[in-house]
């Protein structure tokens, strides 16, 4: 008989694994826990469902359990696994719709046990009307909410509260963002947060930054923010502060942490216990500019993660060397991607970091629509290296992050950004890329 792969968790990371090892190991018995209703979605899509643009939930779905068991994988939504004996490799998995507990075992395990909102201790968030969201489920919930809500306020200017305003007001609500830091997108540089904050308002988004929410006034059911610049009313409130890793059941098996807080492990995604492994936002990556472990917890990672771990668990040479720190959203006509560190983030971290910030075209200027673009490249004193960058376009043209993105994985400098033989027709692009004119500010 073949060994028996367990995965806890069944979204971006835990499918991955599961997929990938059976694919590769026909032979390996894979059997995936999830206690949500639902497995393989693209939580990435749900601001889209929310918006209307995409007209279902289920259009997220990339894999169903059914579609899963004639792959000869074994789903078990709504069971909740409770305990891991990892001397015994044992689990103790509580099934939600029957109400009882399960006994199974494994050879190999894969935590792939994602990621939850984190609340701020805020008095009033227990009420009605108050979401966040990150499951399916959230977003089932938010959608009914949607019908009847006038005026929503979102608590947090990160990437799920700018790409939900768009959805909200897309869905006819009046908004307000309310930001505790003095920007938009406050993990990356003031040039950035300024374009978004013009964006925002342009779609009438009220957005108010630096604002202290004290609390969630209502009756059992949400009527205001009260924050310290002021009371803004609200029948919808989603809280979008950021999230935490999903640690406690591998903390009480006794799987190590690493720094950030999430999961450590090698580059096989193997943990310090023999034969489990973690995968996506409940484990570290390796940063190849920071040189340390570094927490990114999305969804490209998390598919990166669990195909590695499949593909090791399977018996292939697999292997996740790490990551930048890439990332790109929507935020209404703005397409905002970054890659590497910030020069907030980098003088941070001891670098002497320096910064140009030019504004381009996303075309040659006489092409007919070409419209305004943006790069930041933040690159080291001295030697020339680049540390980090942003492209802020209106459409595709913020994809130039890749060509930064894949000089940050070579440890590239401003000098081999200047000799990149980059792409160019009027359509798409000045006869010298924004990025190259970027490259030439550099003194
Ligand atoms: P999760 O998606 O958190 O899944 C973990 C699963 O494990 C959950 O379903 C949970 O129920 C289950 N689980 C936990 N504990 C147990 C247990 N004990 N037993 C059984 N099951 C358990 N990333 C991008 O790269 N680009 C984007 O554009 C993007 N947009 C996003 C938009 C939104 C609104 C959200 C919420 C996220 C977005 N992300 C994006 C992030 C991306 O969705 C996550 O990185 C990805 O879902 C992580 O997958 P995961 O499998 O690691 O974790
Ligand atoms: P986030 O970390 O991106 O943003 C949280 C924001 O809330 C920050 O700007 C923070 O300053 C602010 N904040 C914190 N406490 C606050 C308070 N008390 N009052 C007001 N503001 C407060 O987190 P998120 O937006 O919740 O998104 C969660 C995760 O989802 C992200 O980390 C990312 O991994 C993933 N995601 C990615 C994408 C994408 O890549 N396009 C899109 C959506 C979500």
């Amino acid at each position: 008989m073949g060994k028996r792969l367990v995965v806890i968790g069944g979204v971006a990371g835990g499918a991955s694994a599961a997929a990938k090892a059976k694919r590769e190991n026909p032979d390996l018995e894979v059997v995936v826990y999830e206690k949500s209703g639902w497995v393989s979605y693209g939580a990435c899509g749900l601001p889209y469902v929310l918006s209307g643009e995409i007209p279902r939930l289920e259009k997220l779905v990339a894999r169903t359990p059914e579609e899963f068991r004639r792959q000869g994988i074994h789903i078990h939504i709504h069971h909740e696994v409770v305990d891991v004996d990892p001397e015994l490799r044992t689990l103790t998995v509580f099934d939600h719709q029957e109400r009882r507990t399960l006994q199974d075992r494994y050879d190999y395990l894969v935590l792939a046990t994602g990621a939850r909102p984190s609340l701020p201790p805020i008095p009033g968030t227990e009420q009605e009307g108050v979401y966040t969201l990150r499951s399916m489920e959230d977003g089932e919930s938010l959608l009914k909410a949607l019908e009847g809500a006038q005026r929503a306020a979102i608590l947090g200017a990160g990437y799920i509260g700018l790409e939900v305003a768009e959805a909200f007001r897309k869905r006819g609500l009046e908004v307000t963002l309310l930001e505790l830091k003095d920007r938009p997108l406050p993990h990356w540089d003031q040039e950035v947060g300024n374009l978004l904050k013009e964006e925002l308002e342009r779609h009438g988004v009220e957005v108010w930054t630096g604002v202290e929410v004290k609390a969630l006034r209502g009756q059992g059911r949400v009527e205001a923010v009260e924050t310290s610049e002021g009371v803004v009313p609200a029948d919808l409130v989603l809280v979008a502060t950021g999230i935490k890793p999903n640690t406690l059941l591998a903390q009480a098996m006794g799987v190590a942490l690493g720094p950030t807080g999430a999961i450590a492990t090698d580059e096989r995604m193997h943990t310090n216990l023999e034969g489990v492994y973690a995968a996506g936002d409940v484990a570290e990556s390796f940063h190849q500019v920071l040189k340390r472990p570094y927490w990114l917890p999305l969804g490209d990672v998390a598919n990166k993660h669990g195909r590695t771990a499949g593909a090791v668990i399977a018996g292939k040479e697999a292997h996740f060397s790490g990551v930048v720190g890439t990332a790109i959203f929507k935020a209404f006509g703005l397409a905002v991607a970054t890659t590497g560190l910030s020069q907030e983030a980098a003088l941070r971290e001891g670098f002497q970091a320096r910064k140009v910030f030019i504004q381009s075209r996303d075309g040659a200027h006489y092409y007919p629509g070409s419209q305004p673009l943006w790069v930041e490249l933040i690159y080291e004193e001295g030697t020339g290296k680049l540390l980090g960058g942003a492209v802020v376009a209106h459409g595709h043209g913020a994809l130039r992050i890749d060509a930064l993105a894949a000089l940050l994985h070579q440890g590239g400098t401003v000098e081999d950004l200047l000799s990149l033989d980059l792409a160019y027709a009027p359509p798409y692009s000045p006869v010298w890329d924004p990025l190259l004119i970027a490259a030439q500010q550099v003194k």
